[in-house]
């Protein structure tokens, strides 16, 4: 049997890799080794989700967190370059655009390892960011690379990525939702456990470097959420990232809800039943369209171009308070079009389908 190895270590890589293992598992023509390189360890930001969506203990966990984006990135790519000589993969597959992601396609290259790149060719055009240079640098080594919408498939021909390597599967975390969105309705006790009812809340995440390490854009955020609490009840499942900054700011939110980061079906069920979401997270935008609940992006771009286009998502960038916390309250009337911009929700039997084409 071919030998694929998963490299994963951030919370929406596990979620990615839950319905390609899955259908790998299901194929037959694979044997797959998920290695975690540990970005991401706290029982709620990485065990939960193995649990959560059956996928298998890693072969190897290589512990390595924290640190400046260099060190850690260096420290990966050592280790799973010895992985990889370990475990010795016929091919590599990576998701999405964390540093695990460019590490695992950096160590795989240097070894002559096909390359396979899951949630390709999304661009934000905007260099500073740290996912952006993760992704560009990652599709340019990959294979094969798996793209969920049309417009990252024109990302790619722009840059010059010969089209035979590129495949629009549909988008893999629309797969995750469509198989445990409806376990997540019958198991999921979070709205009692928060008294919170249907459509009578806003769902809200912070997350990325450029909200969290700037405290002039947190705290826009912060406040924007509490001006919003005074009309609806505002629920914040807190990235360690954005409560560290928030320590580090010395300003406490009192009127927003602030829990601990949830686990998936919590987090779906949460989406799924919130008068509006405002974040800055990739695959929370993309949630929330897959349940029809509108969306406002924390930031000054998005890569999910067609969700602004369709009217599900607007930018509300976090710089004027007041306009903020308008653009989330106005947005509970707002509803937007489009079918099936990412696919039928099976892109992981057909990435396993086109993987057994090619490696052989
Ligand atoms: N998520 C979760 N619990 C939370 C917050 C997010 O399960 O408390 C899930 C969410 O449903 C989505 C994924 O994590 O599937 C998004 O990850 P994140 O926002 O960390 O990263 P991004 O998508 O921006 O890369």
């Amino acid at each position: 049997m071919k030998s694929i190895v998963t490299v994963v270590g951030a919370r929406p890589q596990f979620i990615k890799a839950a319905p390609l293992s899955r259908a790998i598992a299901a194929n037959g023509t694979f044997e797959e080794a998920i290695v975690h390189t540990g970005q991401h360890f706290d029982a709620n930001m990485s065990d939960v989700f193995f649990e959560e969506l059956g996928i298998a203990k890693p072969a190897r966990f290589l512990g390595i967190s924290g640190g400046t984006h260099g060190a850690m990135t260096g420290a990966m790519l050592a280790a799973l370059e010895q992985a990889f000589l370990e475990l010795k993969p016929d091919t590599v597959v990576v998701y999405g655009d964390t540093n695990s992601t460019l590490a695992g396609a950096l160590a795989a290259s240097k070894m002559h390892i096909p390359i396979v790149h899951v949630e390709a060719g999304l661009r934000s055009f905007n260099r500073r960011m740290p996912e952006e240079q993760n992704r560009v640098l990652t599709d340019h080594l990959a294979d094969l690379l798996f793209v969920p919408s049309a417009a990252a498939a024109r990302n790619l021909a722009r840059e010059g990525l010969p089209a035979e390597r590129v495949h629009d599967v549909g988008d893999v975390m629309f797969d995750a939702i469509r198989q445990f969105g409806q376990r997540a309705r019958s198991v999921s006790s979070v709205l009692a456990r928060l008294a919170l009812s249907e459509g009578q809340y806003v769902l809200s995440t912070v997350h990325r470097a450029e909200n969290t390490d700037d405290p002039a854009r947190l705290l826009t955020i912060i406040d924007a959420l509490e001006m919003v609490a005074r009309t609806l009840p505002v629920v914040l499942p807190l990235h360690p990232r954005a409560r560290a900054a928030l320590d580090r700011a010395g300003r406490w939110p009192d009127r927003i809800r602030v829990v601990e980061p949830v686990g998936y079906l919590d987090m779906i069920r949460l989406e799924g039943a919130a008068a509006v979401i405002a974040t800055d997270s990739g695959g929370v935008q993309k949630e929330a369209y897959f349940q029809g609940v509108p969306c406002v992006t924390l930031r000054d771009e998005t890569e999910w171009v067609e969700l602004l286009d369709c009217g599900w998502n607007t930018l509300a960038p976090p710089t004027d308070t007041v306009a903020v916390a308008q653009a989330i309250l106005a947005a509970r009337e707002r509803r937007g079009e489009g079918d099936s911009l990412y696919g039928h929700g099976n892109a992981a039997p057909e990435i396993v389908s086109i993987l057994s084409q090619h490696i052989r």
